[in-house]
């Protein structure tokens, strides 16, 4: 380092005082490294390395001063993480890790079609009874259901022949029937209008319940009114001695 002689600096002089200070700064940094010690710069020449090295390592600062918040330990992974001054309460190291939690530790069960799992409330088992994950797995577990029951109970004799009574192909044969005779009781005459208004039937002239075959058949109906229709053989239940004649 040249002295201030050398320069040609004068004591007492702007230059001069600048020029010593500047050497006695450097010297002070020299001996300070020579000791293996860290000069800290921006807080102009004071040396806080060891203050800062004291503190835990989350709350170190660019100062002496550690930081403001807290150092928790993660509830998920166990480690600890720096919580700022305004989230002291955090539990979680990171969002991720808060999901990973909620989801270890949440009510679930397994979808019965698709096998997903579901997270939700306990009640919804409980209360509810659910057991699928969406609308449409509900619909096919429904479905499913379905046909499970109609397997376990099929339909009575009584039932299959209810349907066939009431399907629309009877309807169409009812009517055809209807049409054939006109709207006219076959056996007493007797038709809606002029103030009356009766009942009319379509008869199985060869009964319904003993001629499959013949259930569909036109030539087998005839159209009768409610009243004549409960005085044939076959009406009903009933076995009665016949007052009007089975094939006309
Ligand atoms: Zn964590
Ligand atoms: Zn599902
Ligand atoms: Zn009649």
């Amino acid at each position: 380092m040249p002295t201030p002689k050398e320069l040609g600096l004068k004591r007492g002089t702007k230059e001069y005082s600048q020029f010593m200070s500047k050497q006695n700064y450097e010297r002070h940094k020299e001996a300070r490294r020579a000791k293996g010690k860290e000069y800290h710069f921006r807080t102009r020449g004071r040396f806080v390395a060891e203050k800062r090295a004291a503190l835990p390592p989350l709350l170190r600062s660019n100062g002496v001063k550690p930081r403001k918040g807290t150092i928790n330990a993660c509830k998920f992974c166990g480690q600890d993480f720096y919580a700022g001054p305004c989230h002291k309460d955090r539990i979680f190291c990171s969002k991720e890790h808060s999901i990973q939690w909620q989801k270890d530790h949440s009510f679930r069960f397994q979808c019965v079609i698709c096998d997903k799992t579901v997270f939700t409330q306990p009640a919804q088992m409980t209360a509810r009874n659910r057991k699928t994950c969406s609308k449409k797995c509900m619909g096919e577990l429904l479905a499913k259901r379905g046909e499970e029951n109609r397997l376990k109970n099929p339909p009575t004799e009584g039932v299959l022949r209810r349907r066939i009574r009431y399907s629309a192909k009877m309807d169409k044969w009812r009517k055809a029937v209807f049409e054939r005779d006109n709207y006219t009781c076959q056996c007493c005459g007797a038709r809606n209008g002029l103030g009356r208004a009766i009942t009319l039937n379509a008869d199985h002239i060869k009964p319904f319940a003993y001629h499959p075959e013949l259930r569909f058949d036109l030539d087998n109906g005839r159209t009768l009114c409610v009243e004549c229709h409960r005085k044939t053989e076959t009406w009903g239940q009933q076995r009665k001695s016949a007052s009007v004649p089975i094939s006309p």
